[in-house]
């Protein structure tokens, strides 16, 4: 891009929020996409479970992946990618008093909603987890899948690059400076000015405000650790399995089992790294819930969980700040809440309705709402 290109909308972060908001916004405005890395996922999109929950959040996001299950089967038509949800249930099992209370809290909260967990019995349990030692309560949540993360974003990436948008690799956005109406921006060696902006930038979204001297909304990342085990004979069609009292959580993936501690360590914006004693709890906790013979890593990462106090995400302009959107606060959601969360985003960024297929008032994620 030569100096000083005008754009209508920059949209700051190539991770999963800023792709998939950009290509909502593509449809009806001219947009930029600005990411500092060379590569792109590189942080959190690039580092997560890649599972898709139905009641899995804050009760916003519960609504947002709720919407985003039929949109996904729509997206991979629109996108042409491969089929983006492929069904595996969780197995909610809860180990002690803790986890026996968070399972009662949990069926309680999420009763009669869509793909609500149900109640299965230790047997029920073991028949479909059969690696299991008994748990004292388990639930079962049908409607889960895993969601080929990569795909959806690759597919977002392509279909705004279809809808004309321009996308800029090793843009690190550094200033953004009110200029009018709207702001210009220098980003690497890129200069712009932008009608509006829209912070997707994950983890960095409130760095990148004070950048517009805009003030933040209080987003604290916290370091989530997975690590890799070959297992050799490992049955098919296993569930993911998730400790209610979140102390771990495991899934099979090809020859290996997927474990994490569920850990949540408060930690600055950064390109995380795992911990080795998240990596040994992972292990001993999965180990001490199951029969599975964990006894070497194959590989381990973590990334980044982002949340505001509410955990809810955070979703569009101060009023005393207009044209600087917020589209932040994904936490461990952003990639099952995706196809709905950027329609709602989008929509509150243009000013258009909120698809009637999205139960989410946008006033639940204003920045402007109590706890931002
Ligand atoms: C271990 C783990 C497991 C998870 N499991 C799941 C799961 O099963 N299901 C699910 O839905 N979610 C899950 N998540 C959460 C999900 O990964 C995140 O919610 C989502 O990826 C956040 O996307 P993002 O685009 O906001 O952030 P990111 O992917 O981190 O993208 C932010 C981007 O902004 C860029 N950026 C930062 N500063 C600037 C700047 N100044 N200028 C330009 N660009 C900038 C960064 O380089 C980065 O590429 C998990 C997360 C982790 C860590």
């Amino acid at each position: 891009m030569s100096s000083a290109e005008r754009t209508d909308i920059a949209v700051v972060g190539g991770g999963i929020a800023g792709v998939s908001i950009a290509y909502e916004l593509a449809a009806t405005r001219r947009v930029t996409l600005l990411e500092a890395e060379p590569d792109l996922p590189l942080h959190s999109t690039a580092r997560s479970a890649a599972t898709y929950v139905p009641g899995h959040g804050s009760g916003p996001f519960r609504a947002l992946i709720s919407a985003s299950g039929p949109r996904f089967a729509a997206l991979a038509d629109e996108l042409g990618t491969p089929p983006l949800l492929t069904p595996r249930g969780v197995l909610w099992v809860a180990v002690d008093d803790e986890g026996e209370a968070a399972m009662a809290a949990m069926l309680a909260e999420q009763a009669g909603e869509p793909g609500a967990p149900v109640p299965l019995t230790v047997a029920g349990a073991l028949e479909v987890c059969p690696v299991l030692h008994a748990p004292r309560a388990a639930a079962f949540t049908a409607a889960a899948s895993d969601v080929d993360a990569i795909a959806l974003h690759a597919g977002y990436l392509r279909g705004l690059r279809r809808r004309g948008a321009t996308v800029l690799r090793d843009a690190r956005v550094e200033t953004i400076t009110r200029d009018g109406a709207g702001w210009r921006i220098r980003a690497g060696t890129h200069r712009l000015t932008a009608a509006e902006v829209v912070d997707a930038a994950g983890a960095w979204t409130d760095v990148v405000a004070a950048r517009a001297g805009v003030p933040g909304i209080g987003l604290v990342p916290h370091r989530r650790t997975i690590a890799a085990c070959p297992v050799p004979s490992l049955p098919t069609g296993l569930p993911m399995v998730i400790d209610t009292a979140d102390r771990f959580y495991f899934k099979a993936e090809a020859d290996a089992v997927l474990v994490s501690p569920a850990d949540e360590t408060p930690t600055e914006p950064g390109d995380a790294r795992p911990d080795e004693l998240d990596v040994a709890l992972a292990l001993d906790r999965v180990r001490a819930a199951t029969t599975l013979p964990l006894h070497s890593v194959r590989t381990a990462w973590a990334g980044l969980r982002s949340f505001v106090p509410d955990r809810a995400p955070v979703v569009g302009a101060r009023p005393e700040h207009p044209g600087f959107h917020f589209f932040a606060g994904q936490g461990g959601s952003g990639i099952e809440s995706a196809p709905a969360l950027a329609a709602l985003g989008a929509a509150v960024v243009t000013g258009a309705a909120v698809p009637a297929d999205i139960a989410v008032d946008p006033d639940v994620v204003a920045v402007t709402r109590p706890g931002v």
